[in-house]
């Protein structure tokens, strides 16, 4: 037991198993030879995260010990800090980045900073946070920059406030609350600045495609990059039994982020059904094709690295590995773009 408590952020920290496997902390080999760009660390406590988000596999209500709970699917073994920075120091070259998730704990704010000026003062790479506003302030975003984060990022999640308030806050007893998410989104990108905020967004929650382009139009007029998710279904979480998103949905939504973010268009050029599926992006037949068979609008979205590519991209963090992702974490293939084309306009599930 003591050396259970003893097991604990900023000392201690919980690893992805793909940044494992990429920093040589864990045998493995991931499909398509992808490799994980980012460090992606979690802060580490034994009683876990207080909070109850219903498709979260780290939920307090979720059983199991946060220790052995998988969270986007993939377990999180837990290593020294000291050997982290070891592993980052020698790390390939191409991870760009490392990350440090927040949970919702009272502890975990001092510890984040602590964490950050650790990495910053002893590792070469950039440092994320993905913040939990809940628990925040203006002045802690403020010295999360001074001791070193470059980056920020906001899981918004949930595309309207009636499903955050419902997956989130108090349908399901959380503390979270959507004002407070924006007001702490809109203080990081006055400190941290474009393009260093970024939001996430889970696609799958009960949202329409068109509330979903118009969140991503209004996060990019404000400087705030949409970093895309789909829904996948933890083991034992409230929503085990809910499926992923329709393929074809999240192809669309990933191809109106591209075109948003690219400047090729915006939601008012977009056309959209009764149910709210996109059924025109509002470019000339040529341009959509090239811009699909490009294939980089179906890769990832995450915090970029020094050279200005995606560095969180996240293997297999939203699906199996397989030619049909719900997002790449390589350019498709031609197998893979076939199918892409394929589906992308199909309108059932
Ligand atoms: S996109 Fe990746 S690196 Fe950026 S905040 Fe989110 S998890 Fe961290």
């Amino acid at each position: 037991m003591a050396e259970r408590i003893k097991q604990q952020s900023p000392e201690y920290a919980k690893m992805s198993q793909a940044t494992a496997i990429s920093l040589g902390l864990v045998r493995g080999r991931m499909y398509r030879g992808a490799a994980n760009r980012c460090v992606n660390l979690l802060v580490h406590y034994p009683e876990g995260c207080s909070a109850n988000c219903a498709y979260c596999g780290l939920a307090k209500k979720r059983p199991g010990s946060y220790k052995d709970k998988s969270f986007i699917h993939v377990a999180w073994p837990v290593f020294p800090m000291d050997e982290i920075i070891d592993a980052i120091n020698n790390a390939p070259s191409y991870v760009k980045r490392t990350c440090i998730s927040m949970i919702t704990n009272g502890k975990c704010r001092l510890a984040t900073l602590e964490m950050i000026r650790r990495l910053k003062d002893k590792a070469p790479l950039p440092i994320s946070i993905l913040i939990t506003p809940t628990i925040l302030n203006e002045n802690d975003l403020v010295e999360m920059k001074n001791n070193g984060a470059d980056k920020i990022g906001v899981a918004i999640d949930l595309a309207t406030p009636e499903l955050f308030d419902k997956y989130r806050g108090k349908g399901v007893s959380g503390p979270h609350r959507w004002e407070k998410y924006w007001e702490i989104l809109k203080k990081s990108l006055e400190i941290f600045r474009y393009p260093n905020v970024g939001a996430h967004l889970m696609v799958g929650m009960g949202e329409t495609e068109e509330q979903m382009v118009y969140l991503m139009d209004r996060l990019w007029h404000m400087g705030v990059e949409s970093h895309l998710f789909s829904f996948f279904a933890e083991e034992d979480s409230k929503l085990a039994d809910r499926p992923q998103p329709p393929w074809p949905a999240y192809l669309r939504i990933q191809l109106a982020r591209y075109i948003i973010e690219e400047k090729l268009g915006s939601s008012r050029g977009m056309r959209f059904d009764r149910e709210g599926r996109i059924l025109d992006f509002g470019l000339a037949s040529d341009l959509l094709e090239s811009v699909i068979t490009y294939g980089k609008p179906f890769m990832t979205t995450g915090c970029s690295g020094p050279d200005g590519e995606v560095a969180c991209n996240r293997p297999f963090g939203n699906c199996l590995p397989d030619v049909k992702q719900w997002n790449y974490p390589y350019i498709p293939n031609e197998e893979e773009l076939g199918l892409i084309r394929q589906n992308i306009f199909k309108t059932g599930n």
